[in-house]
């Protein structure tokens, strides 16, 4: 049995049932006002997620978002119900923070933004806060996030082209001799792993003194990180961090102060870290999500269990393209991705690739259609995807090999 506060203008609909109830005092058990709910008694059917985000969820998250749904700390409300102002809402605000610091490490001369707008949104808020006029950005490109990032980029600042993969269709990052980088850049934009094209940065460019931005929508949590080594952080939450709604910025504090004050406010770092993340209404289930998320991953062995976790879930998909030459993996070997796993069949045949994502979905792997832009097939493999998810995976992937190969 759980117990709900009861808000204006329910209340109103309430005197209405406490009069009718009142009127027949045998059917009238306790105070008012309450509401009764149990939850129905029933196995519930999940499925093997590859989706590319929002993704998969961690299902003892889900489980206890579930348990505290109704009343959350004893407050008889939801967390999506609790005013953004309220104590037990700045605790899980500042509970969220600790968690994300704690499993990223991450330095007390960092700020820890949680903000709205996606990455997206940062490909506009990065070049507004760090650009300085006469001092190019350099620009590492790599697929089609770049690519976005570099749209916004242009109508905002100045960009050398540091290094690009475009003339290798992105199906590989560059290395880092490749990287040409100026040590006068207002500072460095990377994405450390590109979700559309199946690849990943193992190795990250110095860039000296130059602070070095990194996208890391789609692989922040899943490695160890050495965040000294960026000067900017930021990713959407919906791959490895929690639902879709907030943003983590992860910022050193000299940068945050760059920006000028003449931008509009709600776009200046400086107006979220002064504010802790509450400067306006923030996402705040999404915040309480996150902070359930990084305390999951602490359990996984935190960033360190969760990559070897992680690389055993990639080696096993991988190992399963390569291994009969019915399937090929267009991303070269020392690039490729542990995130979002991109592949195809070697004789391109498109129809029956689609026939795979259907057939798949049938049997419940859902999300296994590569992005519209490559085609092919992507499995995204994230935190959350259990090592039980790419096994059944691979096993499809043989029995459909053998019935169409
Ligand atoms: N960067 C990367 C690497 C992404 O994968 C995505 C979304 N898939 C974005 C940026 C854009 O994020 P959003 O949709 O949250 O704006």
């Amino acid at each position: 049995m759980q117990q709900r506060a009861i808000h204006f203008p329910e209340t109103l609909v309430l005197v209405f049932w406490r009069n009718l109830i009142l009127a027949s005092p045998n059917l009238y058990k306790g105070d008012l006002p309450i509401v009764n709910t149990t939850l129905a008694d029933r196995t519930v059917k999940r499925a093997f997620n590859f989706n590319a985000g929002p993704a998969a969820l961690p299902l003892p998250v889900l489980e206890r978002i579930r348990e505290e749904l109704l009343d959350f700390a004893g407050t008889g409300m939801s967390v999506m119900e609790l005013s953004h102002r309220s104590p037990e809402f700045e605790a899980v605000n500042n509970k969220a923070e600790e968690a994300l610091r704690r499993e990223l490490a991450i330095p007390e001369d960092y700020s820890v933004l949680f903000l709205q707008g996606g990455g997206s949104m940062q490909f506009a808020m990065v070049p507004l806060n760090l650009f300085v006029a006469g001092k190019p950005v350099d620009m590492i490109h790599t697929g089609a996030w770049t690519a976005k990032a570099i749209e916004e980029l242009k109508k905002l600042a100045e960009m050398r082209m540091a290094a690009s993969t475009e003339a290798d269709k992105f199906t590989r990052v560059p290395r880092p001799d490749e990287i040409k980088l100026s040590p006068d850049a207002s500072y460095v934009h990377m994405c450390t792993n590109n979700t559309i094209e199946g690849t990943q940065f193992t190795e990250m460019p110095q860039t000296g003194a130059v602070p070095l931005v990194a996208d890391m929508s789609s692989d922040i949590l899943s490695r160890p990180l050495d965040v000294k080594r960026f000067g900017l952080i930021f990713a959407g939450a919906q791959k490895n961090l929690g639902p879709s709604g907030v943003t983590v910025v992860i910022a050193r504090k000299d940068l945050i102060e760059r920006g000028s004050d003449k931008i509009a406010k709600i776009l200046q770092y400086r107006t979220h870290a002064k504010e802790k993340s509450l400067y306006n209404t923030p996402p705040t289930f999404a915040i309480y999500v996150l902070g359930l998320v990084a305390e999951w991953v602490a359990q996984q062995g935190g960033v360190t269990g969760i990559e070897k976790i992680n690389s055993v879930k990639a080696k096993l998909l991988y190992d399963a393209i390569d291994s009969t030459g019915y399937y090929k993996c267009p991303v070269e070997k020392e690039s490729r991705s542990k995130m979002n796993v991109v592949f195809r069949v070697a004789s391109g045949d498109e129809a029956i690739e689609k026939k795979f994502a259907k057939e798949g979905e049938a049997a419940g792997l859902i999300g296994i259609k590569g992005h519209r832009s490559v085609g092919g097939m992507r499995a995204s493999i994230y935190n959350a995807v259990p090592l039980a998810a790419v096994e059944s995976l691979v096993s499809f992937m043989r029995e459909f090999e053998r019935k169409n190969g």
